[in-house]
């Protein structure tokens, strides 16, 4: 007998071409339903993206979560697939949801020039920062000492064209026996001093409760280096309304120093500059390492006004002229230098504050680069 006339039995029809047609039909309605399911498993995890990010936890990859989630489906496998096959597969889900989450999130963050293209220019009290404006000067004492001291500062700078002066009256000493400022004495001299020379009075607010207080004598709040990470702080501050001058913290990477700033704008405060000061490296020869590649960074992602502490970031005098230059030159909105009437015997950063003769050279060496700065108010 020729096999060609052994009988065909029917439970082999998986050979017969008609029942493959079949199958595959089977197939195709199985991957409609797994799109289905993961189309809207995808949705859940943007979900959970952004609920993460409004809760200030910019890192959404959770091994934890994932290690949970694929010993279940080791667990309930049914087979025929491996433990292993089917574990690769979930992992390629979990890669797919975990891109999907932060660049949807990206996408919504208020500080991204994907929401705002154009640059952001503040506008206070006619003094402008960003955007086509000239970079802006902020410079003054690093703490507010006395009337005496401000009043001298605050003239001498004005006279230079300065618009922004500085001066703390909170300070954030590493030693809680370091000098911790005047407090509210120091926020009526700084504020009285930059008045009278028609000056801003931007100042250093370091704790909730004194935002309201510090808000009625400054015209721009700082956030410092060391409360980047104080997120009652930045509502409290987007909450003022107040412009805002927003420190990179020492040991904070750019995404998380824009996410402090969004913070600030999620409270409807869109008037934020962020201020690179310098990050804490191996290096000691500086005080800090100025990172001029984050001031191009942030320029490119975010529309707010970037500015450059060169003060904190070199923590020497002899650095600040070619930090500044460089600064300029990567595009940053404005600087930010301490300048004190006698440095030698300031009750803080006396390493680092130029003298008014400093300053003049500082000015000098700057001035081809800063256009309008000498403008006269
Ligand atoms: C300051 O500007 O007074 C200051 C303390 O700076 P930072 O927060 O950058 O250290
Ligand atoms: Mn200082």
């Amino acid at each position: 007998m020729n096999h060609n006339d052994l009988p065909v039995p029917d439970d082999v029809g998986i050979s017969s071409p008609a029942s493959i047609e079949g199958l595959r039909a089977q197939i195709d309605l199985i991957n409609d339903d797994l799109i289905r399911l993961i189309s809207r498993r995808a949705e859940l995890a943007a979900e959970i993206g952004h609920v993460k990010t409004l809760e200030g936890r910019p890192h959404h990859y959770d091994p934890a979560r994932e290690e949970r989630q694929l010993k279940y489906i080791e667990e309930v496998n049914p087979g025929p697939f491996s433990a292993a096959a089917l574990k690769s597969i979930f992992k390629e889900i979990f890669r797919a949801s975990l891109d999907l989450e932060e660049a949807n999130d990206k996408k919504q963050l208020l500080v991204s020039r994907k929401v705002q293209s154009a640059d952001t220019v503040l506008d206070i009290k006619g003094v402008r920062i960003g955007g086509d404006a000239p970079p802006i000067m902020i410079a003054g004492p690093c703490s507010i000492e006395g009337e005496e001291m401000m009043e001298a500062t605050a003239s001498f700078l004005a006279a230079k064209g300065v618009r922004i002066l500085r001066g703390g009256a909170y300070k954030p000493r590493t030693s809680p026996y370091g000098f911790q400022g005047m407090g509210i004495d120091g926020l009526i001299l700084g504020a009285g001093a930059a008045r009278d020379h028609n000056m801003l009075f931007v100042t250093e607010v370091m704790d909730t409760r004194d935002v309201e207080v510090v808000a009625e004598h400054a015209d721009i709040l700082q956030v410092g280096a060391r409360n980047m990470h104080n997120f009652a702080l930045l509502r409290e501050v987007g909450r003022s309304g107040m412009p805002v001058l927003l420190k990179r913290g020492f040991a904070a990477t750019i995404e998380e120093w824009l996410y402090a700033a969004e913070y600030i704008l999620a409270e409807g405060n869109k008037q934020v500059m962020l201020c690179e000061r310098g990050i804490r490296t191996f290096e000691k020869w500086t005080r800090n390492t100025l990172d001029l590649s984050a001031v191009a960074l942030a320029k490119q992602e975010t529309h707010l006004p970037v500015l450059v502490d060169v003060t904190h970031a070199a923590g020497r005098r002899d650095l600040l002229i070619p930090l500044a230059k460089a600064a300029l030159a990567v595009g940053a909105d404005g600087l930010h230098v301490e300048v004190h009437p006698s440095p030698a015997t300031a009750l803080s950063d006396n390493e680092q504050q130029l003298d008014f003769a400093g300053y003049e050279a500082f000015e000098a060496a700057l001035k081809p680069l800063m256009g309008a700065l000498n403008v006269k108010l």
